[in-house]
């Protein structure tokens, strides 16, 4: 039986993405070749790195404005190292809402001067900083949109003349923005577009070039965009199958489309959330809830393993929450069909009536 897959990440791809990705690897296209046996180099990957770029660049609604688009390796943790080796001369500015944005900092701070303009470290993370001040003269200033962990989301941009730099690594491509705010935006494949094995970067080209330091060739951007993404052996299967995920998102309607079920899902989550007195939210405003990943608690602990059978009974996956908040965690990315969040509801609702 095919399970409800609530995984945080690596996680649920839309079926037929697997199918075709699966067909790929046998023969890819009817050339008598398995795509991860072919030449990066070769007509037929070099036409798969170049539409992946160029979806990545449209459905972002970034076309004509001076971005380019890379898929690297390393995962979104070796952008946190990255960010700073390519953009931090003297000073940058990182908003800090949780595990992810932690470890960006840390890095980061091996090259220059950071201020942290807020955090949410007092309440475990469990909001979104808003109304702090944010110093002139930065660099960069440095935000993790979605914080995959935690379940809490930025709405609203900061007001800031600085460089905006984001990971979305958890929520690339489930909503629309004006995403010409940013110069830099990172995301891991892993969490919404492709299996672990590469990282998309979208930079606007023009912001680089600009630290004095010399940069090994593996972490300049300049290097990277000089050869279309293919200075060295790019993670070929990865790249395809995030490629099948991007055109994917473009038979459902873009981004758009997806972002009105993504809202039907979390309403319909957080709704019951709400509603049932045996589970409570962790994310302490509404304003500040993840549509991506909605994590909450029940009340009871001593009840804990008679919901546990009942969501595993109805073939609900990755339900556990991260061990830095406990209780549950229901990611809820774009293949997550809105019957499987009905599921869950159900069975929330069922627990609530066999207490
Ligand atoms: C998962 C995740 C990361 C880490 O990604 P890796 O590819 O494992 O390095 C970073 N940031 C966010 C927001 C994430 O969700």
């Amino acid at each position: 039986m095919q399970k409800h897959n609530f995984s945080a990440g690596p996680c649920i791809l839309p079926q037929s993405v697997f199918r075709k990705a699966a067909d790929a690897l046998i023969d890819y296209n009817g050339i008598g070749l398995s795509i991860i046996e072919i030449s990066h180099r070769s007509k037929e990957f070099v036409e798969v790195m170049e539409r992946a770029r160029s979806l990545a660049i449209s459905h972002l609604g970034l076309e004509g404005k001076g971005y380019k688009a890379l898929f690297l390796q390393g995962g979104a943790s070796m952008q946190f190292l990255m960010v700073a080796y390519n953009l931090l001369q003297d000073k940058a500015g990182y908003l800090n809402t949780g595990t992810w944005s932690t470890k960006a900092i840390k890095e980061a701070k091996l090259f220059g001067d950071l201020v942290e303009v807020a955090s949410s470290k007092d309440q475990n993370f469990n909001y979104i900083p808003k109304g702090y001040e944010i110093p002139s003269g930065l660099d960069y200033l440095h935000l993790t949109s979605n914080n995959t962990i935690f379940g809490t989301q930025i709405k609203d941009l900061p007001q800031t003349d600085a460089s905006l730099v984001c990971d979305m690594s958890s929520d690339i491509f489930s909503r629309e923005m004006d995403f010409s705010k940013f110069d830099l935006i990172y995301a891991g494949a892993q969490k919404n577009m492709g299996p672990a094995g590469t990282t998309l970067v979208v930079v606007k080209e023009d912001i680089l070039g600009k630290v004095s330091r010399t940069i090994p060739s593996m972490l300049d951007y300049q290097v990277h965009l000089g050869k279309d993404s293919m200075f060295n052996t790019p993670a070929v299967f990865a790249v395809y199958t995030s490629m099948l995920t991007l055109e994917w998102l473009e038979q459902q309607g873009g981004v758009s489309a997806v972002e009105k079920i993504n809202n039907d899902k979390a309403a319909l989550l957080y709704g019951e959330i709400d509603r049932n007195p045996l589970f409570k939210g962790f994310v302490a405003d509404a304003a500040d809830r993840s549509t991506m990943n909605a994590t909450f608690t029940i009340n009871d602990d001593a009840q804990a393993d008679r919901f546990n059978a009942l969501w595993q009974e109805a073939g609900i996956n990755g339900l556990n929450g991260h061990r830095s908040v406990g209780g549950y965690r229901a990611s809820m990315y774009n293949a997550l069909p809105l019957s499987s969040v009905q599921v869950l509801v159900d069975v929330m609702q069922e627990f609530e009536r066999t207490a």
